[in-house]
């Protein structure tokens, strides 16, 4: 039996290969026919070139459904697809295609010149291009390939993708993921979110992590639903073809933008289904906002690169907002603290899972891979959160952003909490900043609504009247922008490296 993802995403195809499976933003349609050629075709041409197993497949290019279809073309020829921000520069591409050493690289037509260089120096032996206007090498080379091809026989543990981490507290990781690990998140997804036929998707987010190439396109496909496929996400164009759509997935900031629309009403959403949101932490006031103006309760879930989805707040009972609800069937999730013993109820602590979507390791770090996991088998998310009497989880934060304040223990998303409610403020983030008395301190930083002053020495009296004298930011500033990566992920590091000399 063939436990090749591709197998599970191509037996959802609906019957009728004829109809539509992705419209694009710049009105091309795709039958389901279309797909299977067209991957049959790219698998082709990699089982041509007589890789290696475990073969990588290295993309950095920019956002189309050819980009997908060479994804599942990857899956399909049995190799392990390694997507790209299409936002890394030289350096970066250096950093992953040395470390990945790629079979394969396919680029830009207009990156051709660098990234081959790079390419072809790490020993990767060929360098294909794909433009996001269907131009480049690799279709070319496609198009004179069969269109029939016998999906490769992959088992669960067999690699099919190396996803990178979006970087937000370090240097990226590479983490392995099996056939295994995404079909049997993509299987639980379908029941838990209640995808059913006629459902229609929004795709609007970049397909180089897990959000917009696993979720959101394993969701459509396993159950042969159509696709709204947008290459950049534009708010009001997203809002126009709303009505055409039943599901959307997004991160926080693609909320708040389409918020700033007008024409953002119940009319809009009237067909829509389901909202859901993850990434990166959805504001509180957003899911009000949200509820108010359409009508609709985001629903909030929570994962990451190295285990794919790990809870979801419920189809059918209470979304509260600001949780990220309960952990999926199949996830084992608990809190513990520093000494490896389970916290109280309610109490915070680090967050371990484990489950059928748990990752390999790291790629190329067996190191990083055993510090991540715990005797009993369990990883560290790194994430620190709790769960209630309910059982709904609450993110609270990172475990690398805890502050340390002389001996105290210092959340800064309990205070941003008190910050984000004070009239004017937008947003906020805390960090902790060396200081040579207390170890570390927070300080935090605050943007203002639009049209609204604030006045730092105002906010900090402010919060002395809520909070411990320990939890108090000893310094304030006032910025037009946090500092955020592709994924919409306040980058805390940038902040600390910003502020770091201030008490010193
Ligand atoms: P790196 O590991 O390189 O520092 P990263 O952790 O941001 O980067 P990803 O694997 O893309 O890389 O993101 C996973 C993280 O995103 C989670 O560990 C968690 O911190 C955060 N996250 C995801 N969903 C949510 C959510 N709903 N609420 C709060 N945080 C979330
Ligand atoms: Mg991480």
């Amino acid at each position: 039996h063939n436990r090749n993802l591709f197998t599970a995403l191509r037996a959802a195809f609906p019957q009728d290969l004829d109809g539509i499976a992705v419209e694009t933003d710049n009105g091309l349609a795709y039958s389901w026919r279309d797909l299977e050629r067209g991957t049959a075709m790219i698998a082709n041409l990699l089982a041509s070139l007589q890789l290696e197993q475990g073969a990588r497949i290295a993309v950095q290019v920019e956002k189309s459904v050819e980009a997908m279809m060479l994804y599942l073309a990857t899956l399909r020829a049995g190799y392990v697809f390694l997507p790209l921000n299409t936002a890394y520069q030289k350096a970066e591409i250096e950093y992953f295609v040395g470390n990945a050493e790629p079979a394969v690289v396919v680029c830009t037509p207009a990156n051709f010149g660098w990234v081959s260089k790079i390419a072809f120096q790490a020993g990767t032996r060929h360098v294909y291009t794909l433009g996001d206007d269907r131009t480049g090498s690799l279709l070319e080379r496609a198009a004179r390939q069969s269109d029939r091809h016998e999906v490769v026989a992959r088992q669960d543990d067999d690699l099919a993708a190396i996803i990178y981490t979006s970087g937000t507290t370090g240097r990226s990781k590479g983490a392995m993921l099996t056939h295994g690990n995404l079909r049997s998140n993509a299987e639980v997804l379908k029941t838990y979110w209640g995808w059913r036929a006629g459902d229609v998707l929004i795709h609007a987010l970049p397909i180089f992590h897990v959000h917009g190439l696993f979720v959101a396109i394993h969701g459509a496909l396993l159950n042969g639903s159509k696709m709204l496929w947008f290459a950049k996400f534009d708010p009001r164009k997203v809002i126009e073809r709303m009505p055409e759509a039943t599901v959307f997935m997004g991160v926080p900031t693609l909320y708040v933008r389409m918020l700033a629309e007008t024409t953002l009403a119940r009319a809009a959403a009237r067909n829509m289904r389901l909202f859901i949101s993850g990434s990166a932490p959805l504001l509180l006031e957003t899911f009000n906002a949200w509820q108010e103006r359409t009508g609709h309760t985001i629903l909030e879930r929570y994962g990451m690169s190295e285990t794919i989805m790990l809870t979801s707040n419920p189809y059918d009972g209470e979304r509260r907002g600001g949780t990220v609800g309960f952990p999926l069937p199949g996830v084992g999730l608990r809190v513990r603290d520093e000494q490896g013993k389970d916290v109280p109820t309610g109490e915070i602590g680090g967050i371990q899972v484990r489950g059928p979507g748990v990752f390999k390791g790291y790629w190329r770090m067996p190191e990083k891979t055993r510090e991540e996991f715990t005797d009993d088998g369990w990883f560290r998310t790194g994430d620190v959160g709790r769960i209630d009497e309910r059982g709904y989880v609450t993110i609270v934060g990172r475990s690398k952003d805890l502050i340390i304040s002389g001996g105290y223990n210092v959340y800064p998303a309990e205070i941003e909490g008190y910050i984000n409610d004070m009239p004017g403020v937008a947003e906020s983030a805390v960090v902790g900043v060396p200081h040579a008395d207390f170890g570390e301190v927070g300080i935090a930083v605050v943007v203002a609504r639009p049209g609204a002053q604030l006045d730092p020495e105002e906010l900090v009296g402010t919060l002395k009247t809520q909070l411990a004298n320990f939890k108090i930011p000893k310094r304030c500033f006032v910025v037009t922008e946090l500092p955020r990566n592709t994924m919409g992920k306040v980058q805390k590091n940038v902040l600390r490296e910003q502020h770091k000399t201030l008490f010193q």
